[in-house]
């Protein structure tokens, strides 16, 4: 009898030399197994006859091979074979398809699943995917009847080990599993909820997602519909859901700061705000005072696309917690920005008189003990400055709030990333202090509160995936733009017309408006015929525009070459500034009207989003010209599509995310995300509600629906779910 913690390798057909290929899968326990579900399903049950297919449809067609070869066209190789049954044939091609040569002989029955196609009067397979069903000489009625391959609706899995494990072995060892597994499943999912969303049991919705039953729709099955799916992959969403739900009530049970908010503090916001701040600004605001009013820990996002007016709403929490006498600590991803946050922090507190310091790497020694004792001492009252920097080594006096700008540099990836890290994968709940002042907190005098935390980013989260990947904090957003900006007009060129585009960079100079050319890389290297910064900088400083000022910045220049170049940027000293995508984080030159991105179809969407989001901060029009360099794929195509047509950067990640999945989306390739077993990020947006709504319920009993024991049992199964899906547990 197998136990779903049992390990692979004991499942019968599968032993420790499969069981490592399966590791590499991520397939380590019966339970994992039985969770790798069909990628689709092909209805054996009622395949069709040649003669009733039609051109265009996706068809399974079960068939014996006729006759089979290799042929070369002019092109490149073809592999044909002809299929049959009785007196009609069907031909399948495969292109390029050389190692076909020797695999079938005439006699053998194959299912054949793929696109009809009309070629001239005939019907055609091309490049069907294929299932060698039996030998010429085997009795295929009799092996029908007991035969897992026809008969029925069939389950296809994706293939492991370069092909060695086929979807035909994993369907025989699943098989193999949900026979031997017990029949006692452990239920956590308490029973009100499975009434209420009408849940099958866990065994059954596992053998039906790999055998359903003849009268299942097919429709449902391949689009992961049916009750079984919508059991399995609401369970798994309503287990990860409870966890941040958990933790999100034991963050608000802790101690926080009530900070009062006095008629003296309102004057004091009045009193710094240089506009009238926007609706989503003052809604925004509210709820994070009406955080910072309650006796427990604020945890909360403030998202906004770039130039939304985050930092605006970053000062005045900052304000509510200066005026109570705490300090205030902001940290930024880069020097650049913090550098950018200090000066505006400056400039948008001065009346306050505040004591802002800017705390950052390039600082001499000297002045750098000299502003740590002023914070230890509580002088300071804003403390601005890197990462890095604050949560390593400062000690404050009375730490208030934590304002943590992300961007989008600190996604959620890496905040599960250094979650892993510093506390050795054991403990969820400190580490997601991690980024927002573990350190500094543990230095808090006094009364020992946790401070507040406001943590900003600009990465335009679709909110559902919001809920999940950022379940423990609660989230503001500000979705409206300031007042007085014209939309940003973007167009395409290939850089054949790069002429044109620089006459134009030209007549918006000599209008006053300054320009930003961006580049992907630093260094031309042999293989790429990428235009690098430096190099075009030489071109464009001194062949295109001699008579303007050209500056460069790029990722390799010293600390304070880089903040020389930003600052004369600011100030306008500089009209023309070529870079990489150093640029693309949080600057705020309103006067820069124009960007210009060069081989714009290597960029992903996401970042020609954000870097475009530097221009369009002024009341100048401004404009976007997407250069490309060469071939442009049809992907790239669309991505350049899509900017042209919106300047939504919501709009802008549901499509980046349906492209490319959410682990490029947030810019490294799936490292950290939570990896779900059957559930589908970008699918499943609808149970992932439902479960968060279900989660919340659970919680909040016991009640005349739910028992506490069924609470228990429940939490007792989500702490080994997220074992597996988080390696790290620890909640509650
Ligand atoms: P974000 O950090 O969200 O990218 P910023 O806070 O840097 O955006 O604001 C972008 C620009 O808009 C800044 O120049 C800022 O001074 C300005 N700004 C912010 N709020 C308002 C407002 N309510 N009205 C007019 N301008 C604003
Ligand atoms: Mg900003």
């Amino acid at each position: 009898m197998l136990e779903p913690s049992t390990p692979v390798q004991f499942v019968k057909g599968i032993g420790p030399r499969l069981a490592e290929i399966l590791a590499t899968k991520g397939l380590h326990t019966v339970d994992d197994l039985l969770h790798y579900l069909p990628f689709r399903y092909e209805d054996r049950l009622n395949p069709r006859g040649i003669a009733e297919l039609r051109a265009g449809e996706m068809a399974t067609v079960i068939a014996e091979v006729r006759t089979s070869g290799l042929f070369r066209t002019r092109r490149m190789p073809i592999f044909q074979m002809t299929a049959g049954q009785g007196r009609t044939r069907l031909k399948c091609l495969w292109f390029n398809a050389t190692y076909l040569k020797d695999k079938f002989q005439p006699g053998q029955m194959v299912a054949l699943y793929g696109k009809v196609q009309d070629d001239r009067g005939e019907l055609q397979l091309v490049q069907p995917q294929f299932e060698i069903l039996s030998e010429p000489d085997g009795d295929t009625e009799q092996k029908a009847a007991e035969s897992l391959e026809i008969g029925r609706i069939v389950p296809i899995y994706e293939s492991a080990g370069q092909g060695r494990l086929t979807s035909r072995w994993f369907r025989r060892i699943i098989r193999k599993a949900l026979e031997d597994i017990t029949p006692e499943l452990p239920e956590g999912i308490p029973a009100a909820v499975r009434k209420r969303l009408d849940l099958a049991p866990p065994r059954e919705a596992l053998w039906r997602v790999h055998w359903p039953d003849e009268g299942s729709s097919m429709q449902e099955l391949q689009s992961f519909r049916t009750p079984a799916h919508i059991r399995l992959i609401f369970e798994e969403l309503f287990f990860i859901e409870l966890g941040l739900e958990l933790k999100r009530r034991e963050q608000k049970a802790q101690t926080g700061i009530a900070f009062e908010l006095t008629d003296g503090v309102r004057a004091a916001i009045k009193k710094i705000l240089p506009f009238h701040p926007t609706g989503a600004q003052k809604r925004a605001l509210k709820e994070i005072a009406a955080d910072m009013e309650k006796p427990f820990p604020m945890r909360r996002l403030l998202q906004g696309d770039v130039g939304s007016g985050k930092t605006l709403v970053a000062f005045e929490a900052a304000i509510i917690a200066i005026e109570n006498g705490y300090q205030v600590a902001l940290m930024a991803p880069t020097e650049i920005l913090a550098q950018q946050h200090y000066f505006s922090a400056r400039r948008i507190l001065e009346p306050s008189g505040y004591k802002i310091v800017l705390l950052t790497g390039s600082l001499e020694d000297d002045r750098k003990r000299e502003i740590r004792r002023h914070i230890a001492q509580g002088n300071a009252q804003l403390v601005i400055g890197t990462h890095a920097l604050i949560e390593q080594k400062v000690e404050f006096a009375k730490l208030g709030l934590v304002v943590v700008d992300e961007q989008h540099r600190f996604g959620v990836l890496q905040r599960f990333k250094l979650m892993k890290k510093k506390n050795g994968g054991s403990d969820v709940r400190r580490a997601s202090l991690d980024q927002t002042g573990e350190d500094a907190r543990s230095h808090v005098a006094g009364d020992g509160a946790e401070p507040d935390v406001l943590v900003m980013t600009a990465t335009p989260i679709p909110r559902t995936l919001a809920l999940t990947l950022y379940g423990d904090l609660d989230i503001s957003v500000l979705d409206e733009m300031p007042p007085g900006r014209t939309p940003i007009i973007t167009r395409r060129v290939g850089d054949e017309r790069s002429d044109e585009v620089w006459q134009f960079v030209r007549k918006q100079v000599a209008a006053g408006h300054q320009t930003y050319i961006v580049y992907p890389v630093i260094e031309e290297n042999e293989e790429s015929e990428l235009k690098a910064a430096m190099k075009m900088y030489q071109e464009l400083s001194k062949k295109v525009f001699p008579d303007l000022r050209v500056a460069v910045l790029h990722g390799r220049m010293e600390a304070d070459l880089k903040e020389q170049v930003m600052r004369l940027f600011q100030q306008g000293k500089i009209q023309i500034l070529v870079s990489t995508t150093v640029i693309e984080v949080g600057v705020d030159v309103p006067n820069a009207a124009v960007m210009v991105i060069e081989h714009a179809e290597r960029f992903g969407l996401a970042q020609l989003h954000q870097l475009r989001g530097r221009i369009g901060r002024g009341a100048a029009k401004s404009y976007c010209i997407l250069m490309t360099g060469g071939k442009v794929s049809e992907e790239a195509e669309r991505r350049l599509d899509a900017l042209v047509r919106t300047n939504d950067g919501f709009q802008i990640a549901e499509l980046d995310l349906e492209m490319r999945g959410p682990g490029e989306f947030f810019g490294t390739k799936q490292a950290g995300l939570p990896s779900f077993q059957v559930a589908s990020l970008i699918r499943d947006r609808d149970l992932l509600e439902l479960a968060k709504k279900e989660a919340a319920f659970v919680i909040a009993g016991p009640n005349s629906e739910i028992s506490q024991a069924e609470i228990d049992r429940a939490l007792r199964q989500m702490r080994t779910r997220w074992q597996k899906t988080y390696g790290l547990v620890e909640v509650g």
